[in-house]
């Protein structure tokens, strides 16, 4: 038997948190779930970063059309770069159960599903994203315990 950190009460030497008062008891072991988003925010990120070098380093730039607006290829690039060095940094904290790679993610899958509800609307793979991305943000809200580093 262990003691709690928090009450000081007795519980046992695996509790994660403590049945007396609730407080978490250190970081759990990583769960296959958060090594599984961590593969695929990794190649995620890969996939990003590949598509912001091709927009970047093109020979003749253009503009994309969204929503109307049309966009230069190099502003495109660039916040490409951006969302996929914070993808990057999210599937690496991730591994290591970092709570700032938790809110990061969530709010970066927030903006990736809201983008994607309005610009691809019907396409397969924007469904397909929106519904992996959900899926994720369900299973990283419920699962806050687990990013406490
Ligand atoms: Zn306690």
């Amino acid at each position: 038997m262990a003691l709690c950190p928090k009450c000081g009460k007795e519980i046992a030497d695996s509790a994660v948190v403590c049945k007396h008062c609730h407080a978490t008891i250190g970081t759990p072991q990583r769960p296959i779930g958060v090594t599984v988003i961590a593969a695929l925010t990794l190649l995620g990120a890969a996939q990003i970063l590949i598509s912001a070098i091709g927009m970047l380093f093109r020979r003749h730039f253009g503009c994309s059309v969204i929503l109307g607006i049309r966009i230069p290829d190099v502003v495109n690039g660039l916040v490409m770069l951006i969302l996929g060095g914070l993808a990057l940094y999210c599937g690496l904290g991730f591994l290591k159960q970092k709570a700032q790679a938790r809110r990061i993610f969530l709010w970066l899958a927030g903006f990736v599903i809201l983008s994607s509800l309005i610009t691809v609307g019907g396409s397969l793979t924007g469904l397909l994203t929106i519904a992996v991305l959900g899926y994720i943000v369900y299973y990283l809200v419920r699962r806050k315990d687990y990013f406490t580093n």
